[in-house]
């Protein structure tokens, strides 16, 4: 902020909004943005498991979130779940919040939080492209932008989704003999990428693993289309035959996928481009359809939201910082913990192991 321009009362933007072991701390709210430990009262920005956590007293989300939350979590939700739909201004103490679309899975929202003049906006995990199955990202003019550096270097850019499902069908045309297992995450990322399918055209029934079942449910109930899905469990080898199965990630190439005939392994992810990560895990046809930013969206939003601060949080902080810096924006690493750098939604760490008494891992399933 430059001195020509009247600061904000509220301003260095760290006398009222804090980085504590909890996570972002809103001292005039008195509560915390996506807490990584139970809290008295906690803003969510989208239902991943490293932002919606179980078992805090007071939870304010969207409606959509909300249900995705009672659908993980049961009665550990939280004490009270309190719905504020997109656009509606909620006063906590003595903050205005107000939920705007993020576009990174459905409900999902950026916490747009004012305070004496001063607006932060955290903006949870997002992305840019089109996405059938969520509410697009809507860029806030802000003071302080909040933003997660998933992809945050300069070779990440994701090539156009409809390429990589072209890819895909062109696969399935060219191998009717086979079966084609997509390994994709349960909460967006399955539901995008079945809906991306049909929007190439494809109205076969699709297939899915026992662990995609809930969130399929759950976002038709919530209105998203994804066509006719059948359950996997219980099939014999020769229903799988020139079809298409969608399953978690831990799945395509364990023993469950040894079911499928001849089974083409596909993964939808963002870490696909990085061909080393899909030898490792055995996949055949990577598909590089992410639900977080690419390097060029992330610049592109930090121009766009015009802020002149901009903190950046978990992933690869230091070139995003270092860009923002470059065009003269005050930049820093929020040194956050808890929240999962690979991206929820992208790939899980199969070998690290839940830590004990902790919120159901990424990878989790229900
Ligand atoms: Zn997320
Ligand atoms: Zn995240």
């Amino acid at each position: 902020m430059t001195a020509s321009i009247s600061l904000p009362d509220a301003w260095p933007p760290e006398s009222w909004i804090k980085v504590l072991p909890q996570g972002l701390y809103v001292e005039p709210g008195d509560f915390f943005v996506d807490p990584v430990r139970p809290a008295q009262r906690a803003v969510i920005t989208h239902g991943h498991a490293d932002h919606a956590r179980p078992n805090n007293a007071r939870v304010l989300a969207t409606p959509d979130t909300i249900a995705i939350m009672r659908a993980r979590y049961g009665e550990a939700a939280g004490g009270s779940l309190q719905p504020s739909p997109y656009g509606e201004t909620v006063r906590i103490g003595e903050v205005d919040v107000r939920f705007v679309p993020a576009g990174h899975v459905l409900g999902s929202a950026q916490a747009v939080m004012e305070y004496r003049g001063c607006r932060i906006v955290v903006s949870g995990d997002y992305k840019r492209r089109a996405d059938p199955t969520c509410a697009p990202f809507e860029p806030v003019t802000c003071d302080v932008f909040v933003t997660e550096a998933t992809f945050g270097l300069p070779v990440f850019r994701h090539p156009p989704d409809e390429g990589e499902i072209a890819r895909l069908l062109h696969s399935v045309e060219l191998f009717p003999e086979r079966s084609h297992v997509v390994g994709a995450y349960a909460l967006g990322k399955c539901q995008r990428v079945i809906a991306l399918i049909r929007k190439a055209g494809y109205d076969k029934p699709i297939f899915l693993h026992g662990a995609h079942i809930p969130l399929c449910n759950l976002y038709r109930e919530l209105g998203v289309d994804l066509g006719e899905l059948i359950p996997a469990t219980g099939l014999k080898k020769d229903a799988f035959v020139g079809r298409i199965v969608m399953a978690p990630p831990s799945a395509v190439a364990d023993r469950w996928a040894r079911r499928l005939p001849d089974p083409v392994v596909a993964m939808a992810s963002g870490w696909m481009t990085v061909r080393q990560r899909a030898r490792q895990r055995g996949v055949e046809l990577p598909l590089v359809i992410s639900d977080h930013a690419d390097w060029d969206e992330l610049c592109a939003t930090i121009e766009e939201v015009g802020a002149p601060e901009v903190w950046v949080t978990h992933g690869r902080e230091e070139a995003l910082v270092h860009y923002a810096t470059g065009r003269g924006i005050r930049a820093r690493a929020l040194a956050l913990v808890g929240f999962d750098e690979e991206g929820q939604g992208e790939l899980p760490d199969l070998e690290q192991p839940p830590a004990a008494g902790a919120a159901p891992a990424r990878g989790a399933l229900l």
